[in-house]
């Protein structure tokens, strides 16, 4: 147990608050309160709630592993993933990415989830392993005493806004990045300023066999745009267009829903699989979502998934991350129960090798956006390197060594440089 259980005036105090119950935040919560700490995750929102994000990168098998829902995954009505495949401007397709022909393993096979019951899940989970779950509960802010984070301030559906006290603050708040804007930590990556608008649709074609749960990523004519198709079950695939914020947005006239149909007028490969399918909701907008954080923790706080940084929806690496460094931040929040130290230093001692694995998937990011860069003439001039990125595209960067590839391709297209956001905010 944590060395501060108790209760201090009139606060409540936990060991733990984790504020938002999205993936990485019930990693985290879940993982600490296995570690014995009293944990308390405070979430805005009434679960099961819709979130953007479906499509999950094979890499994520490990930490299902280790969280104890692999079983729940596997017995789930989830759609099977077993590939990635990319289509161009013209509509040629690439061979299929299969994952497990490279590494024939049942992690190599992975899902497309419907948010809402996925996050249900994983909150169920971090309860189960003894978090204590506040739904409606909205934080207003992060609590310090200089510069060290001693609680929050949280507001209630019912009105009640009450203080309650932690050794930890994790901020696991999505893209609302409540303590990175409040820290004035938030860095936006202007080459990748995108915008996205999406909607469910039921009916449409579907492939066969192992290809029928496939992402299919297709580039509108001009390269200006693509489409993401992501099979879920009961016959219903998202679709979402992403472009830069200028191009779908402040270069043109029309409604969300106009600009989403002038761009797949531009995708004959997406138009044709939509033929006679039903559009479930009003398309949704989210916009200006490359950012990250200068550092991922400070005293008595922490960073975890789209709290820290996001990168772009192009190789679905969101929940992969989110989960990655929920796991990494409980580890070195129980350690810094265990030394009694809750200094930056040792909170975001994960930060390093975190970010070098979010650095090889941005490179991959940029390659794909470089207009005239294509994979598969990389992949011809050099084949050796198709390993290296399905590594990527599996979320293999913690696991295998994907830099080799960073060479021959930065002669094929302008990769950015290698930042090390990481510092530690210590006092
Ligand atoms: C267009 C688009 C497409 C994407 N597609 C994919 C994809 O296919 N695959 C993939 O893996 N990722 C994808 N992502 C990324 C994915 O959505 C995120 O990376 C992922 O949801 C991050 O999980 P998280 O737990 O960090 O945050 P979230 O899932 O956003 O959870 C954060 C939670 O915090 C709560 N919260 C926020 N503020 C407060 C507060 N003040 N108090 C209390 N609670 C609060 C929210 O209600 C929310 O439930 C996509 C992103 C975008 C923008």
């Amino acid at each position: 147990m944590g060395k501060t259980n108790g209760v201090y005036g009139k606060k409540e105090l936990y060991d733990v608050i984790v504020i938002g119950g999205g993936p990485a935040g019930s990693t985290t919560a879940a993982l600490v309160a296995e570690y014995g700490h009293r944990v308390l995750v405070l979430e805005r929102e009434k679960f099961p709630r819709f979130q953007i994000g479906e499509s999950l990168m094979p890499g994520t098998y490990w930490s299902f592993k280790r969280l104890g829902v692999l079983d729940k995954l596997k017995k789930s009505a989830f759609t099977r993933k077993y590939s990635v495949q990319f289509f161009s401007g013209s509509g040629k397709g690439s061979a299929p990415f299969y994952f497990y022909k490279h590494d024939p393993h049942e992690s190599s096979v992975t899902w497309q989830v419907l948010r809402s019951e996925f996050d249900q899940m994983m909150m169920d989970n971090a309860r189960e392993k003894g978090a204590e779950v506040r739904q409606g509960a909205s934080v207003l802010q992060v609590i310090f005493d200089g510069d060290r984070a001693i609680g929050v301030r949280v507001k209630y559906r019912n009105g009640r806004v009450n203080d309650l006290s932690a050794r930890v603050v994790v901020d696991a708040t999505g893209r609302s990045a409540l303590l990175s804007r409040k820290l004035n930590l938030k860095t936006v990556e202007p080459e990748l300023k995108k915008a996205s608008i999406f909607t469910h649709f039921k009916g449409g074609y579907r492939d066969e066999g192992i290809d029928e749960g496939a992402t299919l990523i297709l580039h509108t004519k001009e390269k200006d745009s693509w489409f993401w198709s992501i099979p879920l079950s009961d016959d219903v695939v998202s679709v979402g267009v992403v472009g830069g914020l200028d191009y779908l947005f402040r270069e043109r006239e029309g409604t969300p829903q106009e600009i989403f149909e002038t761009e797949l007028e531009k995708c004959a490969r997406m138009k044709e699989r939509l033929v006679g399918a039903e559009q479930l909701f009003p398309v949704k907008v989210t916009q200006d979502f490359s950012y990250r954080s200068r550092a991922v923790a400070g005293l008595g706080w922490v960073l975890i998934g789209d709290a820290y940084g996001f990168l772009d929806p192009v190789y679905s690496s969101g929940v992969f991350l989110a989960l990655k460094s929920g796991e990494m931040a409980a580890d070195a929040i129980h350690e810094a129960f265990d030394k009694d130290d809750f200094s930056g230093a040792q909170l975001g001692g994960w930060g390093s090798e975190f970010i070098a694995g979010m650095e090889a998937i941005r490179k991959l990011v940029y390659a794909f956006y470089t207009k005239d860069f294509s994979f598969a003439q990389f992949l011809k001039v050099h084949p050796e390197c198709v390993d290296g990125i399905v590594d990527i595209l599996s979320g293999k960067v913690y696991i295998n060594d994907v830099t080799p590839i960073f060479k021959p391709m930065g002669e094929m297209c302008s990769l950015p440089e290698d930042v090390d956001y990481y510092e530690t905010m210590e006092v």
